[in-house]
């Protein structure tokens, strides 16, 4: 097989052979049941425990604190089910969003909707950010709970979390942040930012796929999501994963402690991909330049179809996307560019390429060689191109 340039690291990430080898014990000799009395269930049940407290401590929380899950989607399906459920318990049922968070907060936010809940969702300014204030405006005496992400995965645009956080705080208001994209990649810590809960996902920072964890602030109650057994303190029943805790426990630990120097190692691979790529006519960035992931570039190229950018590249061995995994399938164009305010012709036209550690100069040197040729290439038989050409259609960008 050709070499393959792995740029999608937004959509799921490699494991490191650390957190693989973590998780092997698990799957052979340790395969002990935790909430089993005898030794082989108590040597899982200890294993459990370390990994909480290293997840916790990464977060700066207490290991009370946090819940394991199977991955980001099912923490924020909890977070805001618990939340909208506290609320109505009060006769609060307006909740307070954005309009480019993931599907598994936004679908959810529909889904109470048509249970009687009202959701006020801010707009988000064309560079991909929102202020503590409208989140402050918005606030009213029957706001259940926010909940804004903590950085986006498609534009990769960190919101101001910790303003957000004590403009909550202040109010009296709970406050879930989606923060699948940013543990393990930049800074999280759980006091200092104001948060009540928060959702991770081990996949994102090169653990397993299908394990996550959910902080909630001691003082938050949280409810039931899966009945059953009692694990997670009764949160949340079935049987644990243990290898794949111990393993996202590891991975967490290893990309903080990597953090700066990978974060270094990585925005000088994206913004030589931003600058190189942007020299391609007609071309934009999408998100703000620098309150954005040190992983993600997301460039919109007008008179060109997304797709076939990507297949096109795929060709060449270059795995990029256009918006998250979730949509690309669909052929809708992504909830969150056109949040940003971008036309649905030139959102269609947009790629996203998220880096990690592990790509290198040589790989983006390779990534900036063959874009260019590809965007030429289907502009050339794109009729929508033709139409700017001729001055039958005007330019956006
Ligand atoms: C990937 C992702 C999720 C979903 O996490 P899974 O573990 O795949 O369920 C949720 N939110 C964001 C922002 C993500 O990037």
């Amino acid at each position: 097989m050709k070499k393959i340039i792995y740029a999608d690291n937004a959509a799921t990430t490699a494991m490191s052979e650390k957190a693989i080898k973590s998780m092997l014990p698990y799957l052979k000799e340790i395969y002990g049941n935790p909430s089993s009395l005898h030794t082989v269930g108590q040597v899982a049940k200890e294993a459990l425990d370390a990994a909480r407290e290293k997840i916790a401590e990464c977060l700066n929380a207490d290991k009370r604190e946090i819940y394991f899950t199977s991955g980001g989607s099912e923490a924020d399906n909890q977070a805001l089910r618990s939340l909208a459920l506290n609320g109505e318990r009060k006769g609060r049922k307006h909740i307070i969003s954005t309009a480019f968070e993931h599907h598994a907060v936004l679908h959810v936010l529909k889904k109470l909707e048509k249970e009687g809940f009202e959701v006020t969702y801010l707009d988000v300014h064309e560079n991909g950010l929102i202020t503590g204030e409208q989140v402050q405006k918005a606030i009213r005496p029957d706001t259940a709970f926010v909940t804004v992400m903590y950085a986006n995965n498609e534009v990769g645009t960190i919101q101001p979390i910790r303003e957000i956080g004590e403009v909550c705080k202040k109010l009296n208001v709970p406050f879930h942040t989606d923060a699948v994209q940013a543990v393990g990649h930049i800074p999280v810590d759980v006091k200092a930012d104001n948060i009540d809960m928060l959702s991770l996902s081990a996949h994102k920072f090169h653990g397993p796929k299908g394990v996550g964890a959910l902080y909630c602030r001691r003082g938050i109650p949280l409810n039931t999501f899966i009945e059953g057994g009692a694990q997670e303190n009764g949160r949340r029943a079935g049987t644990e994963n243990i290898g794949g805790i111990v393993s996202m426990s590891v991975a967490l630990k290893e990309a903080c402690a990597g953090m700066q120097a990978n974060a270094q190692k990585l925005v000088k691979l994206r913004d030589r991909l931003i600058d190189g790529l942007l020299k391609i006519p007609h071309s934009k960035l999408n998100g703000d330049r620098y309150e954005r992931l040190p992983s993600n570039v997301n460039i919109s190229f007008e008179g060109v179809e997304g797709e076939s950018l990507i297949l096109d590249l795929s060709q060449r061995g270059i795995c990029v996307s256009s918006g998250s995994a979730c949509t690309t399938a669909s052929l809708e164009p992504s909830h969150v560019l056109l949040a940003l305010g971008l036309p649905h012709e030139v959102a269609h036209g947009s790629l996203r390429l998220t880096l990690s550690e592990y790509n290198t100069e040589e790989e983006i040197d390779y990534i900036l060689q063959e874009v260019p040729k590809v965007v030429e290439k289907w502009r050339s038989c794109s009729p929508f191109w033709e139409d700017l050409q001729t001055g039958k259609r005007k330019h956006f960008i």
